[in-house]
């Protein structure tokens, strides 16, 4: 079997799910995903390994072995995103090979093996030991965990050690110097090795990188010495913290190593930290896209409501570290609350940040835009490229899991999953449908011999019912939305499982404190958020000057959903009926009474992962009310 997992809880305390390996999940070609995982493996992979190149990052780690006489290029942590886009190579090869990836992660590899130091150290910026961990905020151990996630990929991926075996030695001179029984102590100002030192214990089997991750979360924002320009002053050590409060991708990162060592060691205090941190971020600090960071300013997240909408940053990175926060919580607990976030954040804050073509890309996902916020194909700090391309890659990974009883299914969209059951049998569970625009989910079983085993259907809290049966017998009048619906049975070769999640356009609404979203509806259909851009609705003036009825259950019946093939693969337009403001020219203007001068028209929203993709548009997602 495989062990391609994302992360692997197989022997994991407190983890009461196991991932399904990556290799043993493939979406068919005519799938929601197929697109994307096929664009990157052909496009946006290859593409950045040229940008690479081109930028000179490769050439930083030339620059050290002498093969190359240059000036050190790109920002401090660059060496990061090679090493995520190594563990997104090793990933996209899991289930289809592909010479060019492999030709370039061969290159990869054989340019930076050589540049590790004697000593174990490995980084391109600091070349003297002396200046090693001098700056908090120098990314040294940032980047040492993205090296040790792209060696333990290679590894299970490609079974190919010899990145790991040069991790393990970086691993080794970093807990010789900081280790928790040593004098020095180093807390990185970017969590992420705390993940990688827990997974790289999962890889080894060595309890001591499991103590090391426990040691450097626990000296995280300790004390006033550790902080850094994007800690936002915070002295709260993680296991007391109530709020994630500062700089986003970090914070989330963070969680994140929390989250496997909650996995890990059982250890309550860790998971009341993560608990309450969960709570506060999905009550009050997060975007209807599950984007997270509402300040320009040290890319942080904001107060309790701080949800500005053209202002929101929502770094991909931090969607995607949602999803990876989630997914974590998800296999600990096997609560759907987890995976109604993650699959929140993953159908609309995490692909807004790739285009359609697959090579242009957001770093800040905005919630509303004047029309001036457009993708780049790159950016001199290129974390959010790498990090999307590496989540793409693992996809599959995300969709089942297994636990002693059975198999839980997290995701839909059809494709094929590979399942091997406690008792070491083999089946094989496909679905069909076209998730996320239709909620209709065929599941057969195809197996050689009767197996008993629960299957877990996850019904998402965004569905108000919905309706099961098997074998075309009904089932499930019990299933309850926001949780998993369990179905114990015998099961035989073509047993077929119907489920049905109805999907009517849906408008929702936003706490008061939230002030730009203040007498505004959001509209959301399945697990998709919906957006207005200018470049569907020409019979507007502006998507920032129309408002909907505040009679949502008519407006909903009187919605038609367009399905369109304007994307080269097929979407849906929702028209609904909506009014247009008659602004005043006057910018500020005094009245005695406000009113509010409109006209009946027709609005088009497209799925915000959508938009952008036709130039430059104005685009909204949170409409004014009219009484
Ligand atoms: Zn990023």
């Amino acid at each position: 079997m495989s062990k391609s997992y994302i992360i692997d809880t197989t022997k994991s305390a407190a983890a009461k799910l196991v991932p399904l390996p990556v290799a043993n999940v493939s979406f068919a070609p005519e799938s929601f995903w197929a697109g994307y995982r096929e664009g990157n493996r052909t496009i946006s992979i290859p593409k950045l390994f040229e940008l690479f190149e081109e930028k000179g990052i490769l050439d930083n780690f030339r620059r050290l072995t002498g093969q190359k006489k240059c000036e050190r290029r790109g920002p401090l942590f660059t060496d990061s995103d090679i090493y995520k886009w190594m563990e997104a190579a090793a990933f996209a090869l899991t289930d289809q090979d592909d010479p060019d990836i492999r030709r370039q992660l061969e290159t990869a590899i054989t340019v930076i093996l050589p540049a590790q130091c004697d000593d174990g150290y490995l980084n391109t910026f600091f070349t003297k030991p002396e200046e090693r961990f001098t700056n908090p905020d120098a990314h040294e151990m940032y980047c040492a965990g993205h090296y040790f996630q792209a060696a333990i990929a290679i590894d299970r991926c490609l079974g190919d050690d010899r990145v790991l075996n040069s991790a393990i030695r970086f691993a080794d001179y970093l807990y010789n110097r900081f280790g928790p029984d040593k004098k020095e102590v180093w807390a990185c100002g970017h969590p992420e090795i705390e993940m990688a030192l827990v997974e790289l214990y999962r890889t080894t089997d060595d309890k001591k990188y499991l103590d090391f991750s426990r040691h450097i979360l626990d000296q995280l924002n300790a004390d006033a010495s550790w902080k850094t320009a994007w800690s936002e002053d915070c002295t709260v050590k993680f296991t007391e913290r109530t709020e994630l409060w500062g700089h986003a991708v970090r914070n989330l990162y963070m969680a994140c190593g929390g989250s496997d060592l909650w996995a890990e060691t059982d250890d309550p205090q860790i998971a009341q930290a993560v608990n309450r941190l969960w709570q506060n971020l999905v009550n009050r600090r997060i975007y209807i896209t599950g984007g997270v960071g509402s300040r320009y300013r040290h890319e942080a997240i904001g107060l309790d409501y701080e949800l500005p909408n053209l202002l929101a940053y929502t770094e991909t990175c931090a969607a995607i570290a949602n999803v990876m926060w989630n997914y974590r919580n998800l296999h600990i607990t096997a609560d759907a609350r987890f995976a109604d976030w993650l699959e929140r954040s993953l159908y609309n804050g995490v692909i807004s940040g790739i285009s359609l073509d697959y090579q242009h890309y957001f770093y800040v996902n905005p919630l509303a835009s004047f029309g001036d916020h457009q993708r780049q194909k790159w950016f001199d700090t290129t974390c959010c490229p790498s990090n999307l391309q590496r989540l793409l890659a693992m996809l599959p990974g995300y969709f089942y899991s297994t636990d002693n009883e059975g198999v839980w299914v997290h995701l839909y969209d059809t494709g094929t999953a590979g399942i091997t059951l406690k008792n070491g049998d083999q089946l094989t569970l496909t679905q069909q449908t076209k998730y996320p625009y239709d909620g209709l989910i065929v599941m057969t079983i195809n197996t050689d011999k009767p197996e008993t085993f629960n299957l877990n259907l996850r019904i998402p809290s965004w569905a108000d019912s919905c309706d099961i049966k098997i074998n075309g017998q009904a089932v499930g009048n019990s299933a309850t939305p926001g949780q998993y619906f369990s179905i114990n049975r015998t099961w035989t070769n073509g047993d077929r499982v119907e489920l049905t999640l109805p999907m009517p356009l849906k408008f929702i609404a936003c706490h008061s404190h939230v002030t730009d979203n203040f007498h505004r509806v959001a509209m959301m259909r399945g697990p998709l958020v919906y957006c207005i851009e200018d470049v569907d609705n020409k019979n507007l003036k502006s998507v920032h000057e129309v408002g909907i009825k505040n009679d949502f259950s008519i407006l909903a019946s009187q919605a038609v959903i367009i399905p369109t093939a304007k994307f080269d693969f097929t979407t849906l337009a929702v028209k609904s009926p909506a009014f247009e403001f008659q602004s005043e020219d006057a910018l500020y203007r005094p009245v005695t009474k406000l009113e509010v001068k409109h006209r009946p028209t027709q609005i088009i929203a497209i799925p915000y992962y959508i938009w952008a993709n036709r130039g430059r548009s104005e685009m909204t997602i949170w409409l004014p009310v009219i009484e």
